[in-house]
């Protein structure tokens, strides 16, 4: 179990990353309103979709981090941050301070990780 004091310190930290990410998302929106009649030139104009493309995958995989972030933080507040949700181990402090989102211990992650290698996922 995490003392208040380290709870605290999580809290903080996923509050500061969780406002960085809003911050980003909020400056891609807006980079992408630009008309696509700036791009006459066909190649260009395909470069842009390339781009475009990338920048979605981008805010796909931000919003999905954004999510787990808003996710850790409550269970910062429920209590049940720093649990493994598998085996209701408590996870590592270390693996806590490197990714404070996650939500199983290192073992169970290593398992999950080998089965979805064996079922080619
Ligand atoms: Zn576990």
């Amino acid at each position: 179990m995490l003392t208040k004091k380290k709870r605290e310190g999580f809290k903080k930290l996923l509050t500061e990353r969780l406002d960085a990410l809003l911050t980003d998302a909020n400056k891609t929106v807006s980079g992408m309103t630009d008309p696509v009649d700036n791009y006459p030139d066909p190649t260009d104009r395909a470069t842009m979709e390339s781009d475009r493309n990338f920048e979605l995958r981008i805010r796909d995989r931000e919003r999905k981090l954004i999510g787990k972030i808003k996710d850790a933080l409550e269970r910062i507040e429920d209590g049940s941050f720093g649990v493994c949700e598998e085996c209701g181990e408590d996870i590592s402090a270390q693996r806590l301070k490197a990714r404070p989102v996650t939500t199983h211990c290192i073992d169970c992650k290593t398992n999950q990780e080998k089965d979805e290698r064996v079922k080619g996922v």
